[in-house]
């Protein structure tokens, strides 16, 4: 027969053969582990968009669009593979946002900065 070990300790379990931990306070504290791991990636990922975002909101300023090199983004410690979502326009253009700030890949390495309108894009039709 299988011998179970404590999924925290590593300890033999002993009693029924689906125990996982051999008692509460393992159980507590390998969930509490699992739990904040968790939690530490949402928290590094979600300060990585949050910057992200300070960062092309600081480049942008109040411009509708602004062109910049690559490096210029790199510089900043910018994070090329976090955001919040992708846009593909009709005329085959991606643009990659965080948040409200997006951006598009020109060529010669340089980068369109641009924001997502509030206004409506079309008028309602009553
Ligand atoms: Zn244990």
């Amino acid at each position: 027969m299988k011998k179970n070990n404590c999924l925290e300790c590593g300890e033999e379990i002993k009693g029924r053969a689906d125990k996982k931990f051999c008692d509460d306070n393992c159980r507590n504290n390998h969930n509490n582990k699992i739990n904040s791991e968790g939690n530490n990636l949402v928290r590094n990922i979600n300060n990585t968009l949050r910057k992200n975002r300070r960062t092309l909101k600081a480049i942008l300023k109040r411009e509708e669009h602004i062109n910049v090199s690559r490096q210029k983004l790199v510089d900043q410690q910018f994070n090329f593979k976090y955001y919040t979502n992708v846009v593909n326009t009709k005329n085959g253009t991606t643009y990659f946002y965080c948040y409200e700030f997006g951006y598009r890949i020109l060529e010669n390495n340089y980068i369109m900065i641009v924001k997502q309108s509030d206004k409506p894009k079309e008028k309602k039709v009553e």
